[in-house]
């Protein structure tokens, strides 16, 4: 997307940067999914990667929108054909992240984010670092985590034990990340993102157009 000249996040006359990969990790009713879905509506240069999964299908939930969903022999295609950026089991179900559309995004200057767990962020670190952010979302007690979970009212008992097992397992991670918030209320948390992906926007490494526009400042024509 072109940056425009009243944009604050954009420099004026730097017509070209690199596109951002946002990794938002968190455990499992942490608030993920909803920050997720309030950055993209209050950032329309940001889109959502869409991961394919073995996991089957939630009420709700679009093929193609959510999820590609897919069985496991195409998944298991998917790996060999070296199709994935990442890819993990999570819960028993395997989650990939297709690498064609990131590749695509990043040297188009658009940003890309991707709702992954620490094994997912971990293998885009060793991969795509440079064009790389990594946010780490806390919960602000397990207590408070559990009772989120509950209220989604979307798993049954077993899953949210072992949804709560695995949350340790995930928070366990968190000093990996190059940022890590706590999500005691949604808008401070969001504002916080937001922050953080502005700055990020600005390193001059992710400003390929900068070298003309400061050319142009010290020779002008
Ligand atoms: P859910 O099944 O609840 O949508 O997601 C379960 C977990 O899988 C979440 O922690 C989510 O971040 C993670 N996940 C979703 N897609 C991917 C992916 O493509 N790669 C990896 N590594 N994790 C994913």
């Amino acid at each position: 997307m072109d940056p425009s000249p009243t944009d604050p996040e954009s420099p004026p006359s730097s017509p070209q940067r690199r596109g951002l990969l946002v990794v938002l990790s968190s455990p499992s009713g942490a608030g993920k999914t909803t920050i997720s879905r309030l950055l993209m509506a209050a950032d329309p240069a940001i889109t959502m990667s869409v991961s394919a999964t073995t996991r089957p299908m939630r009420p709700g939930e679009v093929d193609g929108h959510d999820y590609q969903f897919v069985d496991d022999a195409r998944f298991q295609n998917m790996v060999e054909a070296s199709e994935f950026a990442e890819y993990a089991t999570v819960f028993n179900h395997r989650y990939g992240t297709p690498a064609a559309p990131v590749r695509a995004a990043v040297e188009a200057g658009r940003d890309i984010l991707f709702d992954i767990d620490w094994q997912g962020a971990r293998q885009l670190e060793a991969s795509m670092d440079k064009d790389l952010i990594t946010i780490f979302l806390l919960p602000p007690s397990i207590a408070e985590l559990e009772r989120r979970l509950r209220a989604r009212g979307t798993d049954n008992e077993a899953v949210i034990a072992s949804r709560m097992q695995r949350a340790a397992d995930e928070i366990d991670h968190w000093a990996e990340y190059n940022y890590v918030l706590i999500n005691e209320e949604r808008d401070i948390c969001l504002a916080q993102v937001r922050t953080i992906i502005a700055g990020e926007r600005l390193k001059r490494s992710r400003q390929s157009g900068l070298n003309d526009f400061v050319r142009t400042l010290v020779s002008p024509a």
